[in-house]
């Protein structure tokens, strides 16, 4: 597994994120699951979230094609509100440059519970680099099962920077030593805020990287 990132709250945010999830829901479903439904929810990736809510509502699991009718919805109402005039993402200036300069020397991917195509229009509006691989949420798989897919696939060395005990807890099932922005993510792991310099970003991520070795 390369260096990789989670994306909200890491590299930056998208405000109203888990209102458009539940409006992307209420389009294909007819009915608009609750807040109190989403709260009730355990998982931390898009493909567990729905899935949990389809069970909720329906009392059966989500499937692929159920899966992929929600990414549909889910990145039209991103891309309505997500537009100059309306609504703007915010990156966090530091972090990504300090991934983007780890990416010249260093394999990094963005490991994020956003399905794949929602994934794809949020890196593009925070303006990361094309060439840095993407993994969004897939069917059945967790946070967990995401990172040893890139631990299988990318080469190291290996450290997931992420934002929740949600990213933590996923770290350590796959056995890789972590950063952590902000302040929602409590351990003894090296922690950055978000608005770290660049250099303070590198400098976390070798120095865990160095101690784990
Ligand atoms: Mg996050």
């Amino acid at each position: 597994m390369p260096i990789c990132f989670d994306l909200d709250g890491t590299l930056g945010h998208f405000s109203s994120g888990f209102v458009l999830l539940r409006e992307a829901l209420g389009q294909v479903w007819g009915q608009t699951p609750t807040v109190d439904e989403l709260r009730r929810c355990q998982g931390s990736t898009d493909w567990e979230i729905v899935d949990e809510l389809h069970q909720m509502r329906f009392g059966q699991g989500l499937d692929e094609a159920g899966y992929q009718a929600y990414e549909t919805a889910c990145v039209t109402r991103f891309r309505e509100v997500f537009t100059p005039g309306v609504q703007a993402a915010v990156g966090y200036r530091g972090v990504l440059e300090g991934m983007h300069r780890l990416a010249a020397t260093a394999q990094v991917w963005i490991v994020s519970g956003n399905a794949p195509g929602l994934l794809a229009f949020k890196t593009e509006l925070l303006g990361i680099d094309a060439a840095i691989p993407r993994l969004g949420s897939l069917p059945r798989h967790n946070r967990a099962d995401l990172l040893h897919r890139a631990l299988r696939e990318g080469s190291g060395p290996h450290l997931y920077v992420g934002d929740r005990p949600h990213d933590l807890a996923a770290a350590l099932a796959a056995g890789l030593p972590f950063v952590g922005i902000g302040e929602a993510v409590p351990g003894d792991h090296p922690s950055l805020p978000q608005d770290a310099a660049a250099e303070h970003v590198i400098t976390a991520i070798e120095t865990a990287l160095g101690r784990a070795r």
